[in-house]
């Protein structure tokens, strides 16, 4: 390319005056529509290459072990121990079972869905995210409030799989071996605290629905999502080999788990002498039949025959979550004032505080960065401006911070 004294864009010629961007290579220079371009052609050659495998993600690389998934959930989502090792032992074998090459002598391998129990905040969403950032296959988080029954406003339960095609890139065979997480599965249980003598059965319907997405069938799915229209052209997806993980809070269950183990949940205090069962975490403890006794219907119960469950957050688990995984709270400010040229540190009293102040609101692990935030919001607000190069957070500046602040709006969480 001839070049006088103005640098021109390697691949298309253009001056630098004609481009928004040229990027300097050793011996070259290419523009930022190039680049672009050039971004776009490999992403399509990548696309080819995968769809001609026939594989989602692993090809050439080698298929990580349930301690390898389990390592890298460690990373982010703090303790949940039983429920991260029942997740990555099923993500491993639903990888297993999609390069599984059929052959005759071959035992098909059948998908074991799974449901996570959990009181809300304690990891249920992150375990899914985190996941999903690892996985190589489509994956999706679905909420299953969105449904109701047929005939009343809502999604149709088809819906569920739309955002699975999306994220596949309407690529169906990929999206047929993809991962779905449905949150809030507790809110589509039967209604009624005695389900063999109701006749309320609301939710009951929704349940079936969803019955014939986990048992694997062909299921007509609305490319844009929301309810089935006439107009709407429908793509049919095979949900045999999709791997539906569901999560709920299961509001109250522990009186149902309490009731069958023959303990009371009161008296705690009392209990701990006497009694091996750990009543202060009955969740531990939840079995099929509880969740049947809270409305789930059977046949949705024996389409999801991993149970497991979330511990709730004790002060400990807080401190750490507040510090430790590794994009937490803590070092997503330290990264923010580093930016500003500011090397940001906290007191162990402050931290401590922080937690504190969760426990006593009863805010759990989402109410540590709204508790951080009304610390951090007047420094965040004048640091950017001063010319410092260090702030330490006492706890007397985080109380003073918080005092300030709307602190009774974070009561009425
Ligand atoms: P839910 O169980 O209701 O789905 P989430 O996973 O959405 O709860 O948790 C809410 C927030 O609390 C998360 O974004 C995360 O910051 C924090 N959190 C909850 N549990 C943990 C945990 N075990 N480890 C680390 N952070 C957690």
């Amino acid at each position: 390319m001839a070049k006088k004294n103005i640098d021109h864009c390697s691949f298309c010629g253009r001056s630098a005056n004609d481009v928004n961007v040229l990027i300097t290579g050793i011996d070259g220079f290419i523009c930022d529509t190039c680049a672009e371009q050039a971004h776009e052609i490999i992403l399509e050659n990548l696309e080819q290459q995968r769809k001609a495998s026939g594989k989602f993600g692993f090809e050439g690389k080698e298929l990580p072990t349930p301690l390898e998934i389990k390592e890298f959930l460690d990373q982010y989502v703090i303790g949940q121990d039983d429920a991260k090792r029942y997740l990555s032992v099923a993500v491993y074998n639903h990888y297993k079972r999609l390069t599984q090459s059929p052959s005759k002598e071959d035992i098909e391998i059948e998908k074991s869905n799974i449901m996570i129990v959990g009181p809300t905040g304690t990891g249920k969403t992150l375990l899914a995210r985190t996941i999903a950032r690892y996985l190589h296959v489509p994956f999706t988080i679905v909420d299953a409030t969105v449904l109701t029954e047929a005939g009343y406003v809502g999604e149709d339960i088809e819906s569920l799989l739309t955002r699975l095609l999306q994220v596949a890139d309407y690529d169906v065979a990929a999206a047929e071996k993809g991962i779905v997480f449905i949150d809030e599965i507790d809110k589509i249980a039967r209604k009624g605290d005695n389900p063999s003598i109701t006749r309320d059965v609301s939710g009951e319907g929704v349940q079936q629905g969803l019955l014939k997405l986990l048992e694997g069938s062909v299921v007509n799915v609305p490319p844009q999502g929301g309810r089935k229209h006439p107009d709407q052209k429908m793509i049919p997806v095979n949900t045999k080999n999709i791997l539906f993980i569901c999560g709920g809070a299961f509001e109250g269950i522990e009186k149902r788990i309490a009731q069958r183990l023959n303990t009371r949940v009161v008296g705690y205090a009392a209990a701990k002498n006497t009694a091996e069962v750990d009543r202060n975490n009955l969740m531990q403890y939840v079995s099929p039949q509880d969740l049947k006794s809270f409305g789930m219907i059977p046949e949705i119960i024996g389409r999801l025959p991993i149970l497991t469950y979330l511990n709730p957050l004790d002060r400990d688990a807080l401190r750490r979550i507040l510090t430790e995984p590794k994009n937490s709270i803590i070092k997503q400010y330290q990264k923010l004032f580093e930016m500003d040229g500011v090397a940001l540190s906290f007191d162990d009293a402050a931290l401590d505080y922080i937690v504190d102040k969760a426990v006593e609101f009863k805010l759990g692990a989402r109410g540590l960065r709204s508790i951080a935030e009304c610390i951090m919001m007047d420094a965040m607000y004048e640091v950017p401006s001063q010319k410092i190069t260090e702030l330490h957070i006492t706890k007397e500046y985080a109380e003073t911070k918080l005092s300030r602040s709307n602190l009774g709006r974070l009561q009425a969480l």
